[in-house]
């Protein structure tokens, strides 16, 4: 793994993962994170992250690193890793939230299905769209966050581009706005890409 390179979500990556997924299987998603979840921003990211997958013909199998045993045959795997605090404070956050909100990796060219949601900075940008009413469901709106966030990173590697929609959630750049508002999805044409051959 010393050849990686950490390539950037906001500013757009180099993508050449090959084996891409058979149309319709799931996604096995092993997820490990720095510390625990909060329980409602994980049902919230859960939820989310499988409504925003199935206009694209796509479901997500989540599963822990620490479940996960030598041989198993999952489909699609994808490695994901929580780092920082996924849990919504209470008080207004004072993180700097400029700088990625998730990094996906590389090597010799080659996209690695490895991504890396930075909850720190995530949770800073939607604490700065959320109003005072939305305190009481800052974890939940914390977990809508992460899965628009994690589902931008799915859709690289699952459709195979470096590109970025014209908008929606494989758009360059989510605003924090956008990672809590009610409704935010993937285009229909990016929709489509998860199952494109
Ligand atoms: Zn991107």
């Amino acid at each position: 793994m010393r050849f990686l390179l950490t390539l950037c979500f906001a500013a757009g990556v180099a993508w050449g993962f090959e084996g891409l997924p058979s149309l319709h299987a799931p996604i096995t998603l092993v997820v490990d994170s720095e510390k625990p979840i909060a329980a409602e921003a994980l049902r919230e990211l859960q939820n989310e992250l499988n409504h925003l997958l199935k206009p694209g013909g796509r479901s997500v199998e989540w599963k822990q690193l620490s479940e996960m045993k030598a041989g198993a045959e999952v489909s699609d795997l994808i490695v994901v890793r929580f780092r920082g605090s996924c849990r919504m404070e209470t008080m207004p956050a004072l993180l700097d939230e400029r700088g990625p909100l998730a990094l996906t990796h590389t090597a010799d060219g080659d996209v690695l299905p490895f991504s890396e949601v930075l909850c720190d900075r995530v949770k800073a940008a939607a604490r700065s769209a959320m109003h005072g009413g939305q305190v009481p469901d800052g974890n939940k709106l914390m977990g809508r966050a992460m899965a628009r966030v994690l589902a931008h990173e799915v859709w690289h590697i699952t459709a195979n581009t470096q590109k970025h929609g014209k908008d929606g959630v494989a758009q360059r750049g989510l605003t924090g706005a956008q990672l809590i508002s009610d409704k935010f999805e993937f285009n229909e044409a990016d929709a489509a890409a998860f199952t494109r051959k």
